[in-house]
């Protein structure tokens, strides 16, 4: 069996031949011997030997490397207060199933902009029950890019899961996750008029036409 280094070698040594016909030949033999056995034997770092790695575990709530109440305040203060501790509003129908409260949410929930305003909530069950709607523990309510720069520092630094959300519109589930902060893009929805410029963007035969760029709350522009 072919060592590594063995491989590494030969490798090299077909980079290395001289120009004769013969040598070429055999120089492709061997080249092609050499990939093939590296494929199994080469340790491959980056994304084959990560995929192979133990699957990531992020911090939850309740383990000792949860960010402390002081860490939370900091994250608060870095994001201009905009961090929100997420409370579901099904607790109510928990509470008491027949009440009132429960009455007047199960109402609220068939509103469209009631959905889209608490980080709580997605506006949509799942595909065939595929999943199942899990609020996050906290969310910042981003309204800058330096919000959600913060959100995305803070859950790097403490290794916590990170999810986005902007309308909760995912059918597939991708905007909520249990035990994980939010960033709520929700408040990012301004958008810009176009500022119509007469730049020349066509070569310099064709006529020039107009383009309009859109800046929109939490996307790049557009033209
Ligand atoms: C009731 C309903 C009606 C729909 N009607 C239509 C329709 O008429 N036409 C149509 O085309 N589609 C429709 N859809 C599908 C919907 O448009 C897509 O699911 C779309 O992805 C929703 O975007 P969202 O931002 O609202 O979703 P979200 O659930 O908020 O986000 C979708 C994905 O984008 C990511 N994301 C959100 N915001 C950001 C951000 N700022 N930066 C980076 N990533 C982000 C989330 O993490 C998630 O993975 C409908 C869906 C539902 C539930």
């Amino acid at each position: 069996m072919l060592s590594s280094r063995r491989v590494l070698r030969l490798l090299i040594s077909t980079r290395s031949h001289g120009p004769g016909r013969e040598g070429v030949d055999l120089n492709r033999r061997q080249l092609i011997r050499a990939a093939g056995a590296a494929a199994f034997l080469l340790p491959v770092p980056g994304i084959f030997g990560r995929a192979a790695a133990q699957p990531v575990s992020r911090v939850r709530p309740g383990d000792p490397a949860w960010p402390s109440a002081a860490l939370w305040d900091r994250l608060k203060r870095d994001v201009g207060g905009r961090l929100i501790e997420i409370r579901s509003p099904f607790g109510v129908c928990r509470d008491d199933p027949v009440g009132l409260p429960c009455d007047e949410l199960f109402g609220e929930l068939k509103n469209p902009y009631y959905v889209g305003d608490d980080p709580a909530l997605t506006q949509t069950a799942g595909w065939v029950d595929a999943w199942t709607a899990q609020p996050s523990v906290y969310a910042v309510a981003a309204e800058t890019a330096a919000d959600v720069a913060g959100a995305v520092n803070f859950a790097r630094d403490n290794n916590l899961r990170l999810v986005v959300k902007g309308g909760s519109h995912s059918y597939l589930g991708t905007s909520n996750a249990p035990a994980s902060l939010l960033v709520w893009t929700r408040r990012m929805n301004a958008i810009t008029p176009p500022r119509v410029s007469r730049r020349r963007v066509a070569p310099r035969r064709c006529r020039p036409f107009r383009s309009a760029r859109v800046r929109s709350g939490c996307t790049s522009t557009t033209r």
